[in-house]
């Protein structure tokens, strides 16, 4: 299969579809793999190391797009990549359709066979190509608490481990999935005093199983989290209601119980957020304080950290793009339903339920 990559054309994304590594892998399989020219250079990886890697470098995404078959990115086509998009053409990406008509309606007039990451599942009941940038996301709040808890940012001057006869600062994680387990994993390895909440008996015994005395585990209900709010030095917001907006489970008035300058991190943000006083943020300008307590709140965490967060996202895509290049992509889908479940739009018509009744179209 002739399989091709472009340079992401999205404000501030660095990241890229394929790695060299996996333009090498997809190589070693027989297949062409064309590269737009700079594709990876938001991660360091230069037009040679894709060459070396048995890439095919072409000067412009039009010439991607004009030849591949398949086309794999990490962000929704933008309006001027979805206008050389052709029928039978296969977009394997994160598409996020349900809150864009506009860009659904394009894919739907493409012809083009759409698989979406996000929805993409695997045999435990997860989204295994959405998990990695909630690890990413996990582990960079304690990194982002850890500098807003500092006095110049705003902070209550908390050093998170604290040091030898200090007590280390308090971390408070709300939702104990993938972005709670990974902060927590972050925060108590760094030493801080954590605890994390969360409301499924199941996620609290895992927890528990695993952190054994480096974390402790609450469960999350108004009582128990008012009093590990007004606690915490940090509190992580990284709930999740699949499906459904973050509830706001730190209100306004709870600030006031708060110590000052210390420091909430609102992963959730992307779904509205789980703090009262969340509104996105982005990485130039990623903190603001209300009643003295400094809010983080970036929507795209996994974007400061485009190689990591690049090749981790390649590690959970690559092997799908394997089989889907090996196979043709009504094999690949025919074989694995999990596969099968990323298709989202095809031959003209929306072929993900969630994303017709969200916008209202035929399925
Ligand atoms: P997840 O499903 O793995 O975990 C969510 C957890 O929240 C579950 O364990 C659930 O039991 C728990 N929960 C639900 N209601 C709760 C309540 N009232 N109190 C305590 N816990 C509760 O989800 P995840 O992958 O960890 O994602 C968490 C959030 O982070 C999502 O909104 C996701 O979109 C977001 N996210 C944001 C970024 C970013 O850049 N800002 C990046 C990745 C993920």
């Amino acid at each position: 299969m002739i399989v091709g990559t472009v340079k992401e054309i999205k404000n501030h994304e660095y990241r890229v579809g394929l790695t060299p590594e996996s333009v090498f892998e997809l190589t070693a399989h027989g297949h062409r793999v064309l590269v737009e020219s700079g594709a990876g250079e938001g991660i360091d990886a230069r037009d040679a190391l894709y060459a070396d890697a048995g890439g095919e470098i072409v000067p412009t995404a039009r010439d991607v797009f004009a030849t591949a078959e398949m086309i794999v990115k990490v962000k929704e086509p933008q309006a001027e990549e979805r206008a050389m998009l052709r029928p039978g053409q296969i977009l394997y990406t994160y598409l996020h359709l349900a809150p864009d008509p506009d860009q659904t309606r394009d894919l739907i007039a493409s012809g083009a066979v759409c698989i979406a990451y996000e929805t993409v599942t695997d045999g435990n009941g997860g989204l295994p190509l959405l998990k990695p940038m909630s690890q990413v996301a996990g582990r960079m709040a304690i990194q982002a608490g850890a500098t807003a808890l500092e006095k110049a940012n705003g902070g209550r001057g908390v050093l998170l481990g604290g040091v030898p006869g200090v007590l280390p600062a308090k971390v408070c994680v709300i939702g104990g999935g993938v972005v709670g387990f990974n902060a927590a994993q972050m925060a108590a390895g760094l030493g801080a005093d954590v605890t994390i909440l969360d409301r499924s008996p199941e996620v609290l015994e895992r927890l528990g199983i695993y952190f054994e005395a480096r974390a402790k585990t609450r469960f999350s209900n108004r009582a128990n989290l008012a009093e590990c709010v007004a606690d915490a030095d940090l509190v992580i917001g990284a709930v999740l209601i699949p499906g459904a907006a973050a509830p706001q489970l730190v209100t306004a008035e709870m600030l006031k119980t708060m110590k000052k300058g210390a420091v909430l991190v609102d992963v959730a943000i992307d779904q509205g957020g789980c703090f009262e006083t969340s509104h996105p943020t982005t990485h130039a300008d990623p903190t603001y304080v209300v009643d003295g307590i400094v809010h983080y709140c970036v929507a795209n965490m996994p974007g400061a950290v485009a190689r990591t967060s690049t090749y981790a996202l390649n590690n959970v895509t690559l092997p799908h793009a394997l089989r889907i290049a090996d196979l043709g992509w009504k094999e690949a889908l025919r074989l694995d339903p999990h596969l099968l479940n990323g298709l989202n739009v095809w031959n003209g018509q929306i072929t993900y339920r969630a994303v017709a009744e969200a916008l209202g179209l035929a399925y």
